[in-house]
């Protein structure tokens, strides 16, 4: 970060702070190394010179758009310019040529109007305020004049404004690439009718984010030659599946099934539905309804978005009585049966669920039931049938509910794709990227480590952008600089993915080995990667590792590592779907290729969700990429609460800071001539009447103060981290 300069007795400074991160002060004495800063809450603070940054003098009231602007380029200021902006509702702000997005959680309807719209519509950047609008406009625009195909990364934590930003992009694009008199069902209509369903079966409340997206997305917008939308792709990554069956307290399950429950009646009637409360699934966690949510409106506008997005009514019957088949199911609960460590319905409740979940999905009542109780064993030259006790029965029974709702997800994707249709003639095309940020909780299981390692993947790209994109800027103005390290994330890529011996091979290793148990498989790690810079063995630990993420530590818990990573769907269940007299549910099982079934060929979520990423990131690198970042400001999603410590970690953890840093350490701070004359003439005010050009005016000022190491470029004067504090150092001697 930008070098600290001589603390003067009386210059103002930030002084960092445990709570408020960072607190500004006026230097009350100088004392070697050591610092006292006099506070505003009038604390005095003893600190460490390196732990000292000036404070600009000349900061606006309003903060500036673009941080690059900022004199002083550290982490103080940055902070304090996107605090000052939140407090008057200015959420966008630049840096260089990222948007950082603070969440406002209040509507700012004005903010996104038509008539905003029509603002961005062709506007340079810079021109008007920081927005997602101007981000799309200059894509699509760079798309229409360069013929390049796009792409815009929007990342954070969850709940920091992913979804709606990506939305807000989504209809700019449609606004521009649509065609003026549309009608029925245009491409554009549907592209943005996608959100609403694929919100309603892959989006639940959390305690993080009321409208939690459990799932990633990318969305490739297709255009034509003369820059109308032609056809659109719609990719989606690891839903999470364990939600279906598992609810944690405060939180719901997806949205689809509260919107059923509040169906019409006789929708209700048709599948024996009722209240949320009288179903497992549900009735995990004692919440319920969302503020300022009608479910039974949203089952109906679901039902119309449907429509829209090509999905027909019976298909749509279809959907809705699968869901209502998966609730019944979970309310099917065991009991010992008669044969030794065997299970059957517990009840004549559990056996009327069963027998309506077998009626809803069309199979047999008792084929259902045996799938649920027995299990097949083949062995080499015969096969038994074993029979599972209550507690594997119930898992079972999770397990097939979980499959089912996978296979309707990654079904209505796809039909929603076959509808909007692909534009194979299409040169260019904008994609829009919406993926889960960095996670690290107090238990972190697979899903943070596939999501962790999408982040990582990301981050390298992104890394590599911004640092071309600061060296084009240096070839641009002409200028020389040598070559600038940045973190390369490649170690920790290599450690997770590499093939053979890297985290996902072993862990696949241990998937096919049948008497691996995850212990095992954290012994293996622990002496594979023993002396691996990114891995650690916590002390006392028996089971985790921990990885060294460029966001931070974290650890991860083995213990379910090895199920989660098992992707099959059981024998049993596969049968029965398949065979179920409904052509919609039987469709969501079609036969395996006679191959896989025999070679039984293991496949596994890591290795999928590496070669997801892969494909993701060959896409990404045919397209020029813009980034979105967005921040979440407080944990209680409420407005006007800015919490300094909590902003700075996501803005770590979304590489902000990197870039920031990257761009320290070459020429940070740049000033056109004319803004810097204006600035420091007051050093040398002759320079004002010599008359002499803009240029000469800036090389005298520099050589009267004798600065080193600056650069002129063609347009601007490039200073060294630190050189604008010396410079207004010297003027205040005056
Ligand atoms: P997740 O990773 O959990 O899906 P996310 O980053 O997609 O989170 P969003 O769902 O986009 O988060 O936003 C969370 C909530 O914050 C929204 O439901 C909305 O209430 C509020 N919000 C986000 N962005 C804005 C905005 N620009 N204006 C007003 N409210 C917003
Ligand atoms: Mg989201």
């Amino acid at each position: 970060m930008a070098a600290q300069v001589n603390s003067m007795v009386g210059s103002f400074v930030w002084v960092e702070d445990p709570e408020e991160a960072w607190m500004d002060g006026e230097v009350l004495e100088v004392n070697g190394e050591e610092i006292t800063v006099n506070c505003a809450s009038r604390k005095a603070v003893v600190a460490k010179a390196s732990n000292v940054f000036p404070k600009d003098p000349e900061f606006p009231p309003c903060g500036v758009d673009d941080m690059t602007k900022l004199a002083y380029l550290h982490e103080p200021g940055v902070l304090q310019n996107l605090r000052c902006r939140y407090d008057i509702n200015e959420i966008y702000t630049y840096t260089g040529n990222i948007l950082i997005a603070v969440n406002p959680f209040r509507r700012l309807p004005h903010l996104y109007d038509n008539h905003m719209m029509e603002q961005y519509k062709g506007a340079t950047i810079g021109e008007l305020s920081p927005h997602p609008f101007a981000v799309a406009d200059s894509a699509y625009r760079q798309m229409i004049n360069e013929g390049i195909s796009q792409s815009i990364l929007v990342s954070g934590e969850s709940g920091a404004g992913k979804t709606e930003s990506t939305k807000m992009l989504m209809r700019y694009l449609a606004y521009m690439g649509g065609r003026a008199a549309a009608e029925g069902r245009s491409v554009e209509q549907q592209v943005l009718e996608s959100n609403p369903v694929l919100e309603a079966f892959g989006n639940a409340k959390t305690l993080r984010n009321n409208n939690s997206s459990r799932f990633g997305k990318f969305v490739e917008i297709q255009f034509d030659q003369s820059g109308r939308i032609s056809g659109a792709a719609i990719r989606t990554y690891l839903l999470e599946r364990s939600r279906v069956c598992q609810v944690s307290d405060a939180e719901r399950n997806y949205h689809c099934f509260y919107m059923l429950c509040a169906a019409p009646e006789e929708v209700i009637e048709k599948y024996k539905l009722g209240n949320p409360r009288t179903f497992h699934y549900l009735n995990q966690s004692n919440f319920y309804d969302l503020d300022g949510v009608n479910e039974s409106e949203e089952y109906l506008a679901t039902r119309r978005a449907m429509d829209i997005v090509g999905i027909n009514a019976n298909e749509q019957d279809a959907i809705f009585r699968v869901v209502a088949a998966i609730l019944h199911l979970g309310n099917v609960e065991f009991a010992k049966g008669n044969e030794i460590d065997s299970s059957e319905p517990k009840d004549d409740k559990s056996q009327f669920h069963l027998k309506t979940a077998a009626e809803l999905l069309m199979c047999n009542e008792k084929s259902l039931e045996n799938s649920l109780c027995k299990r097949v064993i083949v062995t080499r030259d015969e096969s038994i049938t074993k029979w599972l006790d209550p507690d594997a029965a119930t898992v079972n029974r999770d397990t097939l509910a979980k499959i089912v709702y996978s296979r309707l997800f990654d079904w209505i994707v796809s039909t929603i794709n076959n509808s909007i249709g692909q534009d194979p003639n299409s040169k260019s095309l904008i994609g829009v990227l919406d993926i889960y940020g960095f996670e690290s909780f107090k238990t972190n299981s697979f899903e943070q480590f596939c999501i962790n390692l999408t982040n990582e993947k990301l981050q390298q790209h992104f890394n590599q952008h911004v640092f071309k994109a600061e060296q084009e800027e240096y070839t641009k103005e002409e200028i020389d600089w040598s070559y600038i390290e940045f973190i390369d994330n490649q170690d920790i890529l290599d450690l997770i993915e590499k093939k053979p011996g890297g985290i996902i091979a072993l862990l696949d290793e241990a998937c096919m080995f049948p008497r691996s148990t995850h212990e095992t498989f954290a012994e293996k790690l622990y002496q594979t990667f023993k002396d691996h810079k990114r891995f650690n063995k916590p002390k006392l630990a028996r089971s985790d590792f921990t990885i060294c993420h460029y966001a931070g530590d974290v650890t991860y818990q083995t213990e379910h590592f090895l199920d989660k990573n098992k992707d099959y769907v059981v024998a049993e269940h596969q049968s029965l779907l398949s065979e179920s007299m409904c052509s919609f549910v039987s469709g969501l099982f079609p036969p395996l290729p006679e191959e896989s079934a025999k070679s039984s060929k293991f496949s596994s979520i890591g290795s999928r969700c590496k070669q997801q990423l892969q494909a993701l990131l060959e896409t990404l690198s045919a397209t020029e990429p813009h980034y979105i970042r967005c921040v979440k400001p407080n944990n209680a999603l409420k407005p006007s609460i800015f919490e300094n410590n909590n902003v700075l970690q996501q803005l770590c953890c979304g590489g902000v800071m990197e870039a920031i840093r990257i761009s320290c350490a070459g020429y940070p701070t740049r000033k056109t001539f004319d803004e810097f004359v204006r600035r420091f003439a007051i050093l040398a005010p002759d320079v004002l009447h010599g008359g002499c050009d803009e240029v000469s005016a800036c090389k005298m000022l520099l050589e009267k103060v004798n600065l080193k190491g600056y650069q002129i470029g063609k347009t601007k004067v490039f200073l060294r981290a630190g050189q604008m504090a010396e410079l207004d150092a010297h003027r205040s001697e005056l």
